[in-house]
């Protein structure tokens, strides 16, 4: 009885009831494939390394300008974003090289790690086996990717990553995990996974700040974007951001 009460009552109910019309959306022009969104942070164009330093030196970032609005890693160490950013929704084009050198991790091997601790990998995993939780797309020895999206070596390729960082209390403890969201060239590859915390090729993810800043002191805190150089030319391009929370 009650519950047909209740199935009537909602039928008389004013539509208008349930119609929410503040706030409204920003308007964000899209972009195509090629552009990014009207609210995006542009990364890189194509045109300069500007908002890209040397990692380990603090200088210019000396990564390679190609012709075609790419570029290429250069063997002089990792380059970094100059700015430092929060949770984010990340674009990144990649592409490994054509002629194949290596075999495993040894293969087109580079990687994004946001707040210089979570890498998200980048490798030629084109028919090149390799341990599951290291290749492409996966979050560094934490997550496998839930399907191998991977196409041929020297081919474009994409990520579209949604970041969430992990929250920390005032003495370093974490009280919220980050979460790690990954498409591979449009596939969904890692769904709003848990971040156990450090990226480590050996042994087990570290998870305070003061774990973290154990072993690299005054460095737990950073939020810089890095791209790595692992000895492979691997080429990128048309790199941004949306700020989120
Ligand atoms: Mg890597």
């Amino acid at each position: 009885m009650l519950g047909g009460g209740l199935l009537l009552a909602q039928k008389k109910m004013d539509p208008k009831l349930t119609e929410v019309w503040d706030p409204i959306p920003e308007m964000v022009s899209p972009g195509d494939v090629k552009t990014p969104p009207s609210d995006a942070v542009v990364l890189f164009d194509g045109t300069s390394l500007s908002q890209w330093t040397n990692a380990r030196t603090g200088g210019p970032a000396g990564w390679q300008i190609n012709p075609d609005g790419s570029m290429t890693v250069k063997s002089d160490g990792g380059i970094q974003t100059t700015e430092e950013f929060g949770s984010v929704q990340f674009h990144i084009e990649w592409k490994t090289p054509k002629q194949i050198k290596g075999t495993g991790q040894g293969r087109g091997n580079s990687g994004v790690t946001f707040q210089r601790r979570f890498e998200i990998q980048i490798l030629d995993s084109y028919h090149n086996p390799t341990y599951s939780n290291g290749q492409a797309a996966s979050l560094y020895k934490q997550h496998i990717p839930l399907v191998n999206a991977s196409r041929p070596p020297g081919k474009w390729q994409h990520y579209d990553i949604v970041f969430m960082e992990p929250k920390y209390d005032t003495d370093g403890e974490q009280i919220k995990a980050g979460t790690f969201t990954v498409f591979h060239n449009g596939i969904l590859v890692i769904n709003n996974v848990e971040i156990l915390g450090t990226t480590e090729f050996r042994g087990h993810p570290k998870l305070g700040l003061d774990e973290i800043s154990s072993y690299m002191p005054g460095e737990s805190r950073k939020k810089n974007i890095y791209l790595q150089d692992h000895g492979n030319p691997v080429s990128f391009r048309n790199i941004w951001l949306r700020k989120l929370e």
